[in-house]
């Protein structure tokens, strides 16, 4: 339906703005739904309308919307130093105070942090590093990099590049050379007939060492990878994955770079994802929950001996000739720390560890649905993924856009989620209550019948 107003915020949006992640032509005719505040874990449309908010915006106001301890620590950073830059030998006090806090946090042994503004930024950083540093230890053509089917990584030239989702790259003339793919690693989707989760990853693991052993181990400088993917799909790793994909690493000397920018600061049950599923990164970039997404800011943090490679390089050189204008603001920075300590005092991991099986074994009741081919999550994200035939696993026509038509119902019913083809994705706040889980599961309830009830009116689906 268009916006029935003339001169109404969704008319003027369609007049003015490019949006992301949106069919432009539909956005014409139906324009968008249009937020205009927040408070605890819902934001609320112009016309006040509640909506809860479950998937965190985009993953990431981890907080909710009232934490007003981050507009405190926002205003007073605003009026103390509203801008400095970290650039030639000069830096913003709270900038060091916040890089000391993430090594502190850090799952394995860190040793230098680079501030950037989104996780895009943080991602194309760590690929310049992996260069960089190759060339630093005169291994010139050790440059490719590993991704996955499914991955997301972000959507500049070089993190869309790794992102592995067709319309992140279709007609964008992208990938970049040197970016190769490996299978994604989600069983219920590519998992063979008979085989084992621990199978199916001993699998994906002989295809990287085959992909590795193709092109030369000394061809190949890093993968990148999520401890769960996120936008692919909520693709929770299955048993021993890392594991033997990070033996696989190890044995022809390719860096391992963990994309925590949705996993990380306590979504997966841990602080990080990397604890979850006992990666021990090389590098790692983080950003969204950083911030409670209160304000832009991601990071990078690099080992020690990929720092002394950084060193050594930028010495040659005469300088490091990287870095953004607004990398380590100062508000942006004071927010992240208040956030951070926000974390600390309220022991955010176990709150997750408390709240998530609600959330986990509500969604899970799910899979009797059905439409419901599986339910797939830890900690506070999950997935549930919508197919035409349980028994097969046999998808809808992508045409039909089941996914979206959900999502509508959902948001209908009171609750935003994300369709992700047809997968529905749930991220909430980290704040999030029993009682607004339940609210939330209320509402998926409804517009999964919803959902079956329209698919079977237009005979796509008989039981
Ligand atoms: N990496 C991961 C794992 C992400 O989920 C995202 C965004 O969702 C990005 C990178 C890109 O972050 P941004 O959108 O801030 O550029």
């Amino acid at each position: 339906m268009p916006p029935s107003l003339p001169n109404s915020t969704a008319q003027r949006d369609i007049e003015t703005l490019i949006h992301p992640y949106t069919n432009l032509k539909v956005h014409q005719d139906t324009g968008p739904l249009v937020i205009s505040r927040g408070e605890g874990v819902r934001v609320f449309g112009e016309d006040g309308t509640p909506y809860i908010e479950a998937m965190a915006g985009l993953w990431c106001t981890s907080l909710g919307w009232s934490e007003k301890r981050l507009v405190t620590a926002a205003t007073e950073a605003m009026s103390r130093l509203p801008f400095y830059h970290s650039f030639t030998h000069k830096v913003p006090d709270v900038t060091v105070d916040l890089a000391e806090r993430l090594l502190a946090l850090a799952p394995v042994k860190m040793g230098k942090v680079f501030f950037a503004n989104s996780g895009s930024e943080a991602v194309d950083t760590a690929l310049k590093l992996v260069w960089y540093i190759n060339n630093a230890r005169g291994k010139p053509l050790k440059k490719k990099v590993i991704a996955r089917e499914k991955a997301y990584h972000g959507v500049t030239i070089a993190s869309a590049s790794l992102t592995g989702l067709p319309a992140c790259q279709n007609d964008f003339d992208l990938p970049i050379p040197g970016v190769l793919r490996t299978g994604c690693p989600h069983y219920y989707r590519f998992g063979q007939e008979g085989e084992s989760e621990q199978e199916f990853a001993t699998r994906r693991a002989d295809e990287l060492e085959q992909l590795i052993l193709s092109e030369g181990p000394d061809t190949i400088a890093a993968m990148f990878a999520e401890p769960v993917m996120g936008a692919g799909g909520v693709i929770v790793p299955p048993a021993t994955y890392f594991e033997k994909i990070q033996a696989v690493l190890k044995k022809y000397d390719i860096l391992l770079i963990a994309d925590e920018v949705i996993c990380g600061f306590g979504r997966t049950g841990n602080m990080w994802g990397s604890q979850t599923y006992d990666l021990k990164p090389d590098m790692m970039t983080m950003a969204k929950a950083l911030s409670s997404a209160y304000m832009p800011i991601s990071a990078l943090m690099v080992s020690d001996e990929i720092f002394a490679d950084m060193v050594k390089q930028s010495e040659k050189l005469g300088v490091f000739g990287h870095g953004y204008t607004y990398g380590g603001h100062p508000v942006a920075c004071a927010v992240a720390l208040e956030t951070l300590k926000i974390y600390e005092e309220r022991d955010i991991v176990s709150t997750v560890q408390d709240i998530s099986p609600a959330f986990q074994t509500g969604l899970a009741a799910f899979k009797s649905h059905p439409l419901v081919g599986e339910v797939r999550g830890v900690g506070l994200v999950a997935a549930v993924e919508l197919v035409k035939n349980k028994t097969t696993r046999e998808s809808f026509d992508p045409k039909l856009g089941v996914g979206m038509k959900c999502a509508k119902f959902l948001q209908n019913n009171g609750v935003i989620g994300r369709a992700m083809g047809d997968s529905l994705a749930f991220s909430p706040p980290l704040i999030i209550s029993r009682d607004e889980i339940a609210e939330m599961l209320a509402g998926f309830a409804k517009a999964l019948d919803q959902t079956l009830e329209w698919l079977q009116v237009e005979g796509h689906f008989a039981p």
